[in-house]
């Protein structure tokens, strides 16, 4: 849908909506006390709704657009380029209608239209060989997507038939610990084997986490190589009635592991993060091979023509009844006693399982096309309330997603607690001379400020890069 098409949808909001918001860009405190007052903070407790007039409060006032500009812009502010006026931006509108072909010369217009719209949330495309809200006017050929992030996509969907603790869209830290072992290796995979710098994990809002790489060779790279990169990273195939989903030629004689899947498990003593995830999460915390139905997967995953030793396993286990059954650990020793009997036939076997239950699950479906569309960075998702936080990869173990996410709830409250105490001091209206404008970073005065600071971190080496490369390319121009 093109951009003057838009304009003809119906807004979002209809009658029975509160409009008490004066859409002006001057920002003052009378507008974040009409939300506050307005804001339905019952429903909002619960955490499981997003009022619309926070949202908009959000958009107005929380969301970091500066250093979202900066992050695809690949630049400055000052230096607005086609990385961002010929993005594509799609917006989810609170009645469900989907506007694609949006495109914006700079932050202000972007975050002018997304007040204007109030959507449930937005995504963020390719860059476009023309701009995308032209689209209309242009021909087929002149519209190609021709840059793009490179991105993936971790959801706990694809770890239900493992995990022992949730269902279906519950999360808690514990399964978590899936998430984390994912990303440990799929950062990894993408550092040492694909030589990839700029990667950002986002917090999905809900159970999952996107990763984005920005690096100028990744947004280059069209559909067969993006294909051929998720190829490669798809060790866990197969649908949810499907119980081998490794296969790594565990059958096959003189069987040898690529050295990236070989690095994840360890080698020479020294276990890898997947045995790691796997002896802590599977067996310990999970205890995925505690009941009958995990047993018995497990035993499906052993070498197929070990019958007599898979035979014994499982009358071991059963005698124990269901009440005194061996905790998964246990298990495991059990299979670790007949694997080192016959090593060579075992072992294969024993690490398909391990990368089984640990290997990152990756949608392919997001990362193979240029001009996939995905949730943006810090939008908010509807039915958490939850923010899309970017996540520092070295601490996403520790993150807890019910406790460690700011809702708009609580970002709200602590920017209007944050004025409250302006007033209170007296420093509302004037402060060395100047006015004090609240709203002016307001994620500054909130929990979402080591977010914001994690991300302007991040693009500032992608910045930094840029300038390198400005610098050569005028080098080269002076360069007779
Ligand atoms: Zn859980």
């Amino acid at each position: 849908m093109a951009a003057a098409a838009v304009a003809a949808v119906a807004p979002p909001y209809g009658p029975a909506r509160p409009d008490p918001i004066n859409m002006e860009w001057e920002g003052d405190d009378e507008q974040m006390d009409a939300v506050m007052a307005a804001f339905d903070e019952r429903a909002m407790d619960q955490r499981e709704s997003t009022d619309t007039m926070a949202m908009l409060a959000f958009y107005r006032f929380l969301l970091p657009w500066k250093s979202l500009f900066t992050w695809l812009n690949h630049d400055l502010v000052q230096r607005p380029g086609k990385l961002f006026d010929h993005r594509e931006f799609a917006f989810t509108l609170q009645n469900d209608a989907y506007l694609r072909y949006n495109s914006f010369g700079t932050w202000q217009e972007l975050q002018k239209e997304v007040v204007r719209l109030n959507p449930a949330r937005f995504e963020i495309g390719p860059v476009y060989s023309g701009k995308p809200k032209d689209k209309k006017n242009a021909s087929k050929n002149s519209f190609r997507p021709q840059f793009r992030e490179l991105v993936f996509d971790i959801d706990m969907t694809d770890y239900d038939e493992i995990r022992t603790c949730c269902t279906g869209k519950g999360i808690c830290k514990r399964c978590w610990a899936f998430i984390a072992v994912a990303v440990q290796v799929l950062e990894d995979a993408l550092r040492n084997d694909f030589g990839f710098k700029h990667l950002l994990w986002v917090y999905s809002g809900r159970r999952g986490i996107h990763c984005w790489v920005s690096d100028r060779s990744a947004c280059s790279l069209a559909d067969d190589a993006r294909k051929a990169i998720v190829g490669w990273l798809e060790v866990v195939r197969g649908s949810a009635n499907q119980n081998k989903k490794v296969d790594t030629g565990a059958g096959m004689p003189g069987r040898s592991l690529h050295p990236s899947l070989r690095r994840a498990l360890g080698q020479d003593g020294a276990p890898g993060p997947l045995s790691i995830a796997f002896a802590e999460v599977v067996l310990r915390d999970q205890d995925c091979f505690r009941d009958k139905q995990g047993w018995e997967r497990l035993l499906a995953l052993l070498p197929p023509k070990e019958t007599e030793a898979i035979q014994k396993l499982r009358t071991k286990w059963e005698s124990a009844g269901p009440k005194g059954s061996k905790s998964s650990l246990e298990k495991w020793q059990d299979v670790m006693a007949h694997a080192k009997k016959k090593e060579e036939v075992w072992k294969p076997y024993c690490e398909d399982i391990i990368l089984q239950y640990t290997y990152p699950r990756i949608d392919a479906e997001v990362s193979k096309h240029l001009n996939h569309l995905l949730k943006s960075p810090f939008v908010v998702h509807p039915a958490t309330g939850r923010v899309c936080v970017p996540l520092d990869v070295s601490s996403v173990h520790v993150f807890d997603p019910e406790k460690d996410c700011p809702t708009v709830a609580q970002l709200l409250r602590e920017q209007d607690a944050y004025i409250r105490q302006l007033k209170r001091d007296g420093k509302h209206h004037k402060q060395d001379g100047g006015i004090v404008d609240p709203n002016v970073h307001a994620w500054d005065h909130t929990s979402l400020r080591p977010f914001v600071e994690l991300f302007d971190k991040h693009n500032a080496a992608i910045v930094k890069e840029t300038d390198a490369l400005r610098r050569a390319k005028l080098a080269q121009s002076v360069d007779f």
